[in-house]
């Protein structure tokens, strides 16, 4: 009977980063607390095959592994179902789940139904006293709180990103596979076509990030933007006001109700900095901020800043870019 249960996705074959991440958050709780931890691996295709190999190289050693065809990108009422069948028989005490795109809307429907507590977006767990201690931002990123969970079962969900993907620590694993009954016209919904809005690079996992804000004044400026990223093989994100009136599309969002991004060089145009957007780039390694109010607070945070208009800046920067790189 597995203590920690933790629900690593292989939507194509191809175990998810963020599953990697939680296993830290398993390893910081689980010593202490006494916990064993087990991996359930959900997806399909040939991918699963060697997706466990992954988990036990960062040192879980019992992945239960359920190859389905329903558990595709997206499908997050399958997901639900196979989880809940697993969670029933293995009884966990504290249940793992990354508070992506799809775990955000899993994690709160699979504590309800398991009649577990649950805690959503943390960015840190620990223990302390006999309980999992998670921390969580509130008051619109102001405040962080301090959740000291005692009740089990438990669900968490986490952050991606928060995490850093713990150092390989082989040991070798066992691998079962689990039967869950599944029919597709017993599934509430179904995706019916998945859409990449950035083909090349995916924002999170994009090592250069250039955020556009209000501050752009429409999408055309995310064109000049998205010129810059591809010129340094990035990817684009936004602030909230973009996404809301539009220019982009939501999922382009960072912060604390959008995405958290850690890469190596993050740009911030056009953006004044809210704590609620900072939330989610503070990890970045370099801020580079441009902006045309030099009071502005994303001047505190960023590493270089350049108080202009971005009008002036980007285009000679894209010009630069390309011939240092030969483009
Ligand atoms: C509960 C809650 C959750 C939230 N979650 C998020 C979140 O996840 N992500 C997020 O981003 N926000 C979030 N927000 C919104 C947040 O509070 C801010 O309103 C938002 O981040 C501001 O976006 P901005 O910096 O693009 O716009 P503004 O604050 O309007 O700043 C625009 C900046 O552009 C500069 N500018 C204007 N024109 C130019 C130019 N031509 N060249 C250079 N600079 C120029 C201005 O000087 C200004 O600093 C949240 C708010 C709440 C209450």
């Amino acid at each position: 009977m597995p203590d920690i249960l933790v629900v690593a996705t292989a939507p194509d074959g191809t175990l998810s980063r963020s599953s990697l991440e939680l296993i830290a958050g398993a390893h910081a709780i689980s010593g202490p607390l006494g916990l064993g931890v087990t991996a359930v691996l959900l997806g399909t295709g040939p991918g699963l095959a060697d997706a466990p190999q992954a988990l036990h190289q960062h040192g879980v050693a019992r992945v239960l592994r359920v190859d389905h065809p329903l558990l595709t990108a997206g499908e997050s009422d399958a997901y639900l179902r196979a989880i809940e069948q697993v969670a029933r028989i293995e009884r966990p005490e504290v249940v793992l789940i990354s508070a992506d795109t799809m775990g955000r809307d899993l994690a709160a429907r699979l504590a309800w139904r398991l009649g577990a507590a649950l805690v959503t977006e943390c960015f840190e767990l620990a223990s302390g006293d006999g309980a999992v201690v998670a921390r969580r931002q509130v008051y619109g990123g102001r405040a962080v709180a301090t959740m000291a969970v005692t009740r089990r079962p438990a669900v968490f969900s986490m952050k991606p990103r928060s995490l850093d993907v713990p150092a390989p620590s082989p040991v070798s694993g066992t691998v079962e596979d689990l039967a869950v009954e599944m029919d597709p016209g017993d599934l509430p919904t179904r995706v019916r076509q998945v859409l990449r809005e950035q083909s090349d690079v995916g924002l999170e996992d994009a090592q250069v990030v250039i955020g556009g804000g209000r501050g752009m004044g429409g999408p055309e400026g995310f064109a000049q933007l998205g010129e810059l990223a591809s010129a340094l093989g990035g990817a684009v994100g936004a602030s909230r006001p973009p996404a809301d009136s539009g220019w982009v599309p939501l999922s382009w969002q960072v912060g604390q109700t959008g995405k958290t991004i850690r890469p190596a060089l993050y740009v911030a145009v056009g953006i004044s900095g809210a704590t609620q957007h900072v939330a989610g780039v503070s990890g970045s390694r370099m801020i580079v901020a441009i902006n045309r109010d030099p009071e502005a607070p994303i001047f505190s945070v960023a590493h270089l800043g350049i108080v202009a208009d971005f009008r002036e800046i980007v285009p000679p920067l894209i010009a630069k870019i390309k011939e240092l790189k030969g483009l």
